[in-house]
């Protein structure tokens, strides 16, 4: 259904160049804090928990990083496309996927965890290594570093072999941090609409990192998530949209409900 950009108006919906949030009492189904209009079509996110999303978009839907219980996912509808990360327990689950990744899901990792996947789950997969491109249904997915950059910390993600991915879907583009600091390729990222980004410590960055980041490559909407872990205040989601403050609209998920 096409939205025009008069209903949206009416309906004071916050147009911006590429992308339009759909406003609460816009939309009536309980999603409507997560919903992002692209050009012929919305985009649904469901926050699963920590490093865990569900997508819903006009390519398809869309498992990032699906571990845990497969009864989390259960009230989603199946994945057409699972995108792995990296290696990590809290990102690459085998059981999980066994169970979620069906007939006609297309599984998508990077190399080191393609190495590593069972025979059953290789069969519907590709890996895709750092700065590679895969076409998905019409949307484009480009692989991006993500890495540890502080001494002491790059053993948790040394660079080069871990992935986070910018998927551009009808003319709006979706960065997911995967576990990285706050390295050059972050911020030199463009045009992203929404950006999920990892603020822990001591395996990603803390909240500083995170806002400065934000503040350089400016995302319209940013998801702080996978912040489980310290209560120190250095990854506090709330904390984070203080230090992002007008430069880009925060959303939180209930990630850790
Ligand atoms: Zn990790
Ligand atoms: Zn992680």
């Amino acid at each position: 259904m096409q939205i025009s950009k008069r209903q949206l108006l009416k309906s004071g919906a916050v147009l911006m160049a590429g992308i339009t949030f759909i406003p609460f009492n816009a939309l009536a189904d309980g999603h409507a804090d997560h919903q992002f209009g692209t050009n012929s079509g919305k985009i649904t996110v469901h926050p699963i928990s920590h490093a865990s999303i569900v997508l819903e978009t006009p390519a398809g839907v869309i498992y990032v990083d699906p571990v845990g219980d497969a009864a989390q996912y259960a009230s989603h509808p199946k994945p057409d496309l699972v995108l792995v990360t990296h290696q990590h327990g809290d990102h690459y689950n085998a059981e999980t996927l066994a169970a979620i990744v069906g007939e006609n899901t297309k599984l998508i990792t990077n190399p080191a965890v393609f190495e590593m996947l069972p025979a059953a789950l290789k069969e519907n997969a590709s890996q895709l290594a750092i700065g590679g491109t895969i076409d998905f249904a019409g949307a484009q997915i480009d692989a991006i570093p993500a890495y540890n950059t502080t001494e002491g910390r790059k053993n948790f993600h040394p660079e080069g072999r871990d992935n986070g991915y910018v998927l551009s879907i009808d003319g709006t583009r979706i960065y997911i941090s995967g576990d990285t600091e706050d390295i050059p390729e972050m911020r030199a990222l463009q045009n992203i609409d929404i950006a999920f980004i990892c603020m822990n410590l001591p395996f990603t960055m803390d909240i500083n990192a995170a806002a400065s980041a934000v503040a350089e490559f400016k995302p319209k909407y940013v998801y702080p998530y996978h912040y489980r872990g310290r209560d120190d205040g250095t990854q506090d989601p709330k904390e984070f949209a203080k230090l992002v403050g007008e430069m880009a609209t925060v959303k939180f998920g209930n990630w850790y409900g």
